[in-house]
This record gives structure tokens, sequence and C-alpha cells, in this order.
């Protein structure tokens, strides 16, 4: 069985003194409202509604863990650009978001998902140009990919990743659907080499 299939809800944090003291290292997944993030959790873990806690009432702003085993773990980020009024979106960033992407030392990669249809929005550089100097990996997905053609989806994904050259090797980048299944085992490659743990079994 895949590493991620084994996720399963662990606690939600709504303060950074409450996070997990027990992360060896753990996974990130950040990105726009709307841009797919949960069904992307979803499709990775095999399950069809294991991120959905982030979408309850009073929980927009909480980190969800799930736990693949023993101090590894899958962060469901809040998803930024829900609050419109700019005194909301700095409480958001800055009570836990910043903070948590900043100094969280088991953080051993983010995974930034971006609608295919409009990838690098303005909150999604801003996300880009202030994390990329903690050094860590990111991985993007280009998510909803089903929506274009097989033509257009490769013209994104060329055009987003000229426009990420500057980051470098820091950087990588690909098609996904959740819908259709398409990228999955791409995704858990990257997911598996940052959590050290294997993303093809031997027992499946
Ligand atoms: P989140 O706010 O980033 O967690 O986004 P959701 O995962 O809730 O998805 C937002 C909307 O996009 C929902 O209506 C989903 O059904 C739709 N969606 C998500 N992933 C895909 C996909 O791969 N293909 C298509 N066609 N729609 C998707």
């Amino acid at each position: 069985m895949s590493f991620l299939k084994k996720a399963v809800f662990h606690t939600t944090v709504a303060r950074l003194a409450t996070l997990p003291t027990d992360a060896i290292a753990e996974v990130a997944f950040v990105g726009r409202s709307n841009a797919g993030k949960s069904s992307a959790i979803n499709a990775l873990v095999g399950k069809t509604r294991l991120a959905h806690t982030s979408k309850m009432p009073g929980r927009t702003q909480h980190l969800n863990y799930f736990l693949l085993e023993t101090g590894k773990y899958l962060v469901d980020l809040p998803g930024y650009g829900y609050a419109k009024a700019p005194e909301s979106i700095k409480k958001q960033w800055g009570g836990l978001l910043a903070p948590y992407l900043e100094w969280r030392e088991p953080l051993a990669g983010l995974i930034l998902i971006m609608d295919c249809r409009h990838p690098l929005t303005e909150l999604d550089c801003r996300m880009l140009n202030w994390f990329a100097p903690t050094g860590r990996p990111i991985h993007i997905l280009l998510s909803k990919a089903d929506k274009l053609s097989r033509q257009a989806q490769m013209q994104t994904l060329k055009k987003t990743r000229e426009a990420l050259t500057i980051l470098g090797e820091q950087c990588s980048i690909q098609l996904f659907s959740s819908m259709k299944k398409t990228g999955l085992e791409e995704c858990e490659a990257v997911i598996g080499r940052w959590l050290d743990l294997p993303s093809k079994p031997d027992s499946q």
C-alpha cells in the first residue's frame, strides 16, 4: 500500500503553541481558496473526505494534520485569498500561516496548488517570493488539468515553468487532476522523497 493511503486525520491546530511536538518531517499544502487543494489531498490519500475539515465554519484558519506514520505528517494549511478585507488578510497571514511557514522546523517542503487556468496569481507570487528565501523546496501542482486541452496543458506547464526558472532546483512543477486522477504518482514521489518514505513500497 502506498504510504499516502495510510493517512488518517490527526489534529487541528489553531495556535502555534499546539503544533505536534513529535513531528520529524511534514509536507504542507497551500493555495488560493478554490484552487483544488482539498481535492488534491483527498485524491493523493485515496479518500473522498479526509481534507474537508478546513472547510468547516470556524476552521478555515486552522492547520489540519494528517498522520502517515509516526512523526510524518501532511498538513493542510488555510487557503488564502478568501478574506477580502486587507485587515482580515493581514490577520490570516500574520497569525499562523507566516510564522508556521517561516519557523516550523520539521517542514520538509511546500506543495503549492494553483488552478492551471490561472496560475501565478498575485497572491501565489507573493507566497512564492516570501517562502523561497526559506530555502525549502516547493512543488507546484497545476490543478484541474482536465479543464484544459492537452495542448493548452503543455503550454501552461511550459510558461509557468519558464516564469519560475529563477527559483532553479528549489522549485518543481507538474500537471495534476484530482478528477481524472492524473499526476498522482509524480506528486507522491516528491512527497516520498521529502518525507523519506518509499513511494513504491514492496507490499502494494
Ligand atoms: P480548495 O478550496 O482549494 O480546497 O478547493 P476544492 O478542492 O474544494 O475544489 C474547488 C472546486 O474545484 C470544487 O468545485 C472541486 O470540485 C473543483 N475541482 C477540484 N479539483 C478538480 C479537478 O481536478 N478537476 C475539476 N474539473 N474540478 C476540480
